[in-house]
């Protein structure tokens, strides 16, 4: 397949540009635009054939489901139960890095959640996102536009190497800001409110407005976000962890990334002058890396637990697991 590029003004979106690609979601096809978090790979949440080239073009297992974009509140009723929960967050935060899981209506389809009783839905903080969530008068399920297993793409040339000659349409609006995924939380108790996966929304925000402790889930619970099984965000090299207080890794031909110096020579390495940075910086790096023929790439454990913190150490976690 031809795959098309478009590169696009990031704060006053082309009407052509947004038109040609919500025509190919409309019509069932596939298009990777940026998000806030990572780059979309997105189709037409309620078309089921749509639905599946996603899960395709990926290599994604079929019971891991999707979240659904949306570009306004009403758009979100019609999907799924709303509860008191769901209005006070997405009053306070939306468009943020932040899902929310609720009992999904019949329409969204099955193969859309993974044959699960609920949906997760998020509102992107990106003016392309929502331009053509908007244009294409559907929502759009998008997961992160690499290939299964993969470092999340963070710009159009991660996506270009995943995913060209796989869907109709490429959106290039640049790097994004917040570097990993959103942070997933399921509301559908309001009495026991679960994280289920740490990502560019702060615990800690979270937990001082709604007044309460967002709980691990625990086992079962567990299978009710099946994503958070399978292997994530690999680069093609090993990713060893280092902590500070411990020895320094020597390996030959190692790259490094972190906030702070390394303590031996390296061969190269990406500094961030602070977490955020880090984590905006973090699967861009992988890539880099692994293109450059390193052995492995040496992450800092970073030290801090709020903010981004929390989300980033899941990311170089799972990265470095070999499961
Ligand atoms: P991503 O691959 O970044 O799009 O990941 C989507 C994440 O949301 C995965 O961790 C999924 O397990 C989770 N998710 C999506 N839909 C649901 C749902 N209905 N219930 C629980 N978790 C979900
Ligand atoms: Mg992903």
């Amino acid at each position: 397949m031809m795959t098309i590029t478009a590169k696009i003004n990031k704060w006053n979106p082309e009407p052509e540009i947004i038109f040609q690609a919500a025509d190919i979601i409309k019509r069932g096809g596939l298009v990777a635009f940026p998000t806030e978090t990572v780059y979309g790979l997105g189709a037409d949440a309620l078309n089921p054939e749509a639905v599946k080239k996603i899960y395709e073009a990926k290599g994604r297992p079929s019971d891991n489901p999707l979240i659904l974009h949306v570009a306004n509140i009403n758009q979100v009723r019609e999907l799924v139960y709303v509860n008191d929960v769901a209005e006070i967050l997405m009053e306070k935060f939306w468009p943020a890095p932040l899902t929310l899981v609720m009992k999904a209506r019949d329409v969204v389809p099955l193969r859309t959640r993974g044959g699960l009783d609920t949906a997760a839905i998020r509102m992107p903080d990106n003016p392309i996102a929502l331009a053509l969530i908007e244009a294409a008068g559907t929502p759009i399920a998008a997961p992160s536009a690499n290939i299964s297993g993969r470092p999340s793409p963070t710009d159009f040339e991660s996506v270009f190497n995943d995913m060209n000659g796989k869907i109709e349409m490429i959106i290039d609006g640049g790097a994004v800001e917040v570097g990993i995924e959103s942070t997933v939380i399921d509301i559908t108790n309001p009495e026991k409110i679960l994280m289920l996966r740490p990502g560019g929304m702060p615990r800690e925000i979270l937990e001082a407005t709604l007044k309460t402790h967002l709980e691990v889930p625990d086992l079962q619970s567990k299978k009710r976000s099946p994503g958070t099984r399978y292997r994530h965000y690999a680069p093609n090299i090993p990713v060893i962890i280092w902590k500070r207080q411990e020895k320094f890794p020597d390996f030959d031909n190692a790259a490094y990334i972190g906030i702070h110096e390394p303590g031996l020579k390296i061969s190269s390495s990406i500094l961030f002058d602070d977490i955020k940075n880090f984590a905006r910086g973090l699967f861009a790096a992988f890539r880099k890396f692994e293109k450059e023929n390193f052995s492995c790439v040496i992450v800092e454990w970073p030290q801090d637990n709020s903010g981004i913190s929390e989300g980033l150490k899941d990311r170089i976690l799972r990265s470095a697991s070999r499961k």
